[in-house]
C-alpha cells in the first residue's frame, strides 16, 4: 500500500513536466500565425527554387545572381557575424540580469503607460536614425574599402547578406544601438520588438524579391530600395525610414549616375561622366525589374529625350 500510494504521488509529479496531450497548447493556438511567420524565411527557397526560371516575375535583378561562391562566403560571414552579435547579446542580458547597470525597467507601471508607448517611435527613430550615420560613415572610403566593401561583394544580395557584414562593423553598429538600454528607462518589450522587426526588414530588404511595404508601414521602403544600395553602392543608406536619404540628398535620383567608385551618396550628374560610364550605367537600369517598383513603373529609367536635354552642356 504504501509503495503503491508512492508511485501514485511519483506519478503525479511527473504529470507535472509531461504535458497532457488532449490539451490545446500555446503553439496549436496560435499555429497559423507561427505558420504565417515562419512563410516568410522558406520564402527564400520557394522564390530561388521553385521559382528560378520565372526570375523576371519576383526578383529585384532577373537576369543577375549571386555565383555559388559568393553564396557560400555570406552564409559563412553572415553565420559568424551573427554569432559574434548574439554572444554579444547573451553577455549583456546576462549582465543585466543579473543586476547590472542598466536603464531597462519591467513594470509599466514604473514610469506610466504614457512612456511606455511614446518609447516605440524614440527606440525605432534613434536607432534607424543612427545606423543611417554609421551606414554613410562606413561608407567613406577608408572605412569602406577597409570595412564595409566585405558586404558590398554582394551586388545581388540574398536573405543571407544580411548579416554579412564585417564583424568590426557588425559590433560598433550594434554597441550605438542598445545604447538606450543604459541611457533612457526602456521597457525591454518594445525594446525587444523593434529589434526584431529591424532583423525582419533586413531580411525583407536583402532578399532580392520584390516585397512592396504594407499601407501601415508609411515610413518604409519597398525592398528595391537597399537593392538599388547593393546595385549602385554610394546612394540609399537609410534602413527602415527613407526619409533621412530624402532628407540629407542622398537619395537615389534618376539624373545621376552612381558606382563603386563615386563615393559620397550624390553620385554624377549625367553630364559629368565618361561615355563609358553612362553606358555601363544605362545597361544596370536596363537589368532592373519594373516589377519591384510602385506601379510596375521603374522610376529612373530614362527615355532617349531625357537623356539627350541632360547631356546637353549647360550654357
Ligand atoms: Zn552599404
Ligand atoms: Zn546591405
Amino acid at each position: 500500500m504504501g509503495n503503491h500510494k508512492k508511485k501514485r504521488s511519483q506519478n503525479g509529479n511527473l504529470n507535472r513536466w509531461i504535458p497532457d496531450p488532449m490539451a490545446v497548447t500555446w503553439t496549436e493556438k496560435y499555429s497559423d500565425t507561427i505558420n504565417n511567420f515562419w512563410k516568410i524565411l522558406p520564402s527564400t527557397w520557394y522564390f530561388y527554387v521553385r521559382r528560378r526560371d520565372r526570375a523576371e516575375e519576383w526578383k529585384c535583378q532577373p537576369k543577375k545572381w549571386l555565383s555559388p561562391e559568393l553564396e557560400r562566403h555570406e552564409i559563412i560571414l553572415g553565420s559568424l557575424t551573427l554569432f559574434l552579435n548574439a554572444s554579444t547579446s547573451a553577455l549583456l542580458a546576462c549582465y543585466i540580469a543579473n543586476g547590472g547597470y542598466s536603464t531597462v525597467y519591467y513594470n509599466v507601471a514604473d514610469y506610466g503607460w504614457l512612456w511606455f508607448f511614446l518609447q516605440w517611435p524614440v527606440i525605432f527613430i534613434y536607432q534607424d536614425y543612427v545606423t543611417y550615420w554609421m551606414h554613410r560613415i562606413y561608407h567613406t572610403p577608408f572605412l569602406y574599402r577597409n570595412f564595409h566593401k566585405l558586404h558590398h561583394k554582394y551586388k545581388q544580395p540574398t536573405a543571407f547578406s544580411v548579416t554579412a557584414i564585417h564583424p568590426v562593423e557588425a559590433l560598433h553598429i550594434q554597441l550605438m544601438d542598445i545604447l538606450p538600454l543604459f541611457i533612457i528607462p526602456t521597457h525591454w518589450f518594445p525594446f525587444y520588438v523593434v529589434a526584431l522587426y529591424t532583423y525582419y526588414h533586413g531580411i525583407i530588404d536583402h532578399s532580392g524579391v520584390n516585397f512592396k511595404a504594407y499601407w501601415w508601414q508609411p515610413w518604409q521602403p519597398d525592398a528595391i530600395f537597399h537593392d538599388n544600395h547593393h546595385q549602385y553602392f554610394h546612394v540609399n543608406f537609410a534602413f527602415n525610414i527613407d526619409y533621412w536619404d530624402k532628407l540629407h540628398g542622398t537619395y537615389r535620383r534618376k539624373d545621376r549616375v552612381y558606382t563603386e567608385d563615386i563615393f559620397y551618396g550624390k553620385g554624377k550628374r549625367i553630364d559629368e561622366v565618361s561615355a563609358e560610364e553612362l553606358k555601363a550605367d544605362l545597361k544596370e537600369r536596363e537589368s532592373e525589374n519594373p516589377l519591384a517598383y510602385r506601379d510596375n513603373k521603374m522610376e529612373f529609367k530614362l527615355s532617349n529625350r531625357e537623356l539627350k536635354a541632360m547631356k546637353r552642356p549647360k550654357k
